[in-house]
């Protein structure tokens, strides 16, 4: 399905397109309910979260607005540390809205988990999470999820927006890097 230089990279595909699709339309019909007559802040974690935005997004029927939020997490390589720092703030004032976290991914759940605690801090009405995908076994934090997509096993994956060296976001399906590429 990929190119052959791509294929070689990857060992296993995990979660298809197909999936994918089929689940955030699923997550969507329980945001609309949930929701149901309210205004609704989509906050976008960028860059991973760029993909499952745009789908989720058109996914949902009522109106939404969107805003975008960058964070670094302090430390080497591909372990979080916990310490985040705001790369790219919101341009949006939380005051008395309903926020929703959109993310690609919960690893050790440091990241969300500030994330959380900093959204909660500006006034908001509420904040709830929406992940396409988790770790369980990496948890470093319980973070409360509210729209799950896929638990997944604790290995390095990549596409559908994530990326390993800004690489693979193109993917359409959500694969595991072989480990001879970050070896
Ligand atoms: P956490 O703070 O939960 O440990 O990790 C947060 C961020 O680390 C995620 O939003 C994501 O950007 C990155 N990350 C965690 N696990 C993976 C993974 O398996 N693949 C990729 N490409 N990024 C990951
Ligand atoms: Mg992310
Ligand atoms: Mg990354």
């Amino acid at each position: 399905m990929y190119a052959n230089e791509i294929e070689a990279d990857l060992t296993e595909v995990l979660v298809t397109e197909a999936e994918i699709h089929a689940k955030l339309a699923e997550l969507a019909r329980r945001i609309e309910a949930d929701y149901e007559g309210e205004d609704l802040l989509l906050v976008g974690v960028l860059k991973g979260a760029v993909m499952v935005m745009a789908d989720l997004a058109r996914e949902l029927r009522p109106h939404i607005n969107m805003d975008w939020m960058a964070v670094s997490s302090y430390g080497a390589g591909t372990q979080s540390s916990g310490v985040v720092r705001i790369v790219k703030d919101l341009d949006s004032d939380l005051t008395g809205r309903h926020v929703l976290i959109v993310e690609d991914i919960i690893d050790s759940g440091l990241t969300l988990s500030w994330l959380l605690g900093n959204l909660e801090s500006r006034g908001a009405k509420s904040v709830e999470i929406c992940a396409l995908l988790r770790k369980p076994d990496a948890a470093k934090v319980e973070v409360d999820v509210k729209y799950l997509g896929f638990d997944i096993p604790n290995q390095f994956v990549v596409g559908y927006g994530l990326d390993f060296a800004e690489n693979y976001r193109n993917l359409r399906d959500v694969a595991i890097l072989a480990p001879h590429v970050y070896s």
